[in-house]
């Protein structure tokens, strides 16, 4: 089986009938850099950079996060890298943020401080993070990812930022691509799913993260154990938000990917593929599974099993659908 998955590391990610889906990385700390090449990962989707501001008394200046993309980026060669900008706050590891952030305390952190609220509150930190990524920007493709979004003007907002420390590095003589990276929206509130279509006209891409659209969507925290079984990617009100955005971006012929661990899962495959989805990101390891799968599909199935799904409106039911559609292509 592992001498299996292995072979599939030169194979192409793209369906029986021929169309191609992007199998990208998602990657926490730099340490995992081997793993993404071992799994024949077509980039990185997903890196976050809370790393680089956990565990030390002080923040990391704008050389020591120059150093720490830089880095990646050379691994990386001209595989694309979707940079997300701090997402702090949340159910994020608050205890270890560097000091002169301020921790989000309030009633309930999940609904407060976090993410690009955040930053937009303290504008030095995303200018700072902005700064460092365009540095290095020309060494790879980069894209700039931000977290949290829920008003379109959020992303124009840090769209103004970006564009005067853009200008400011110009100024300054740095070497910056003459075209700056995309600077995309997380897609992970129902606000910012529901409002899709018009974060669409301020975003240049969308990355649809399921782990908080889930958790916000049904109201329900993971780490809550009396109501864990309620957690599930798969309620209609979740898909339902999710084919929204999708559908929102495709009409635009703006890129769209899911990051969230659904896009991890092989058996949901078909049906990320069949609501229009081509771009998934995951933890490394799962890729080989998730590329076999995508090898045993075809669009059209898909597409129907889809359509069969966001008919349903209980999730048990859908995931009945979902084993058996698995089983058959399997
Ligand atoms: C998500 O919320 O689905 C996501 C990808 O972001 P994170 O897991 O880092 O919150
Ligand atoms: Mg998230």
């Amino acid at each position: 089986e592992r001498a299996r998955l292995g072979k599939l590391k030169t194979l192409p990610a793209e369906t029986l009938d021929g169309q191609a889906v992007e199998l990208q990385a998602n990657l926490e700390i730099p340490a995992e850099l081997p793993l993404i090449a071992e799994a024949g990962a077509q980039g990185i989707g997903l890196l976050r950079t809370e790393f680089l501001f956990m565990n030390r008394e002080d923040l990391p200046d704008e050389d020591a996060q120059v150093e720490a993309y830089r880095g990646i980026l050379e691994a990386m060669g001209q595989d694309p890298v979707t940079i997300r900008v701090l997402d702090w706050g949340g159910e994020k590891d608050m205890e270890a943020l560097a000091e002169g952030v301020p921790v989000p305390t309030g009633p309930n952190p999940a609904l407060g401080l976090r993410g690009l609220r955040l930053l937009l509150k303290r504008p030095a930190l995303l200018e700072e993070q902005f700064a460092a990524i365009l540095r290095v920007a020309h060494l790879g493709q980069v894209r700039i990812l931000l977290p949290m979004v829920t008003v379109p003007s959020e992303v124009a907002q840090a769209r103004e930022i970006y564009e005067r420390v853009a200008r400011r590095l110009r100024r300054r003589g740095e070497s910056l691509p003459e075209k700056l990276p995309p600077l995309g929206a997380m897609i992970e509130t129902p606000g910012a799913a529901l409002a899709a279509d018009a974060i669409a006209l301020e975003a240049d891409f969308f990355a649809i993260g399921t782990n908080d659209l889930t958790m916000y969507t049904l109201a329900v925290d993971r780490a809550e154990i009396d109501v864990a079984h309620l957690y599930d990617p798969l309620h209609p009100a979740v898909l339902r938000l999710m084919q929204f955005a999708t559908e929102a971006a495709l009409r635009l012929r703006m890129p769209v990917s899911v990051c969230g661990e659904m896009a991890g899962n092989p058996k949901l495959v078909p049906l990320l593929l069949g609501l229009g989805l081509r771009s998934l990101s995951m933890n490394a390891s799962s890729i080989p599974r998730v590329k076999q799968a995508v090898r045993s599909l075809d669009i059209d199935d898909c597409a129907r099993f889809a359509r069969r799904v966001m008919e349903q409106s209980d999730p048990k039911r859908i995931a009945e659908l979902v084993e058996e559609f698995a089983a058959r292509t399997n």
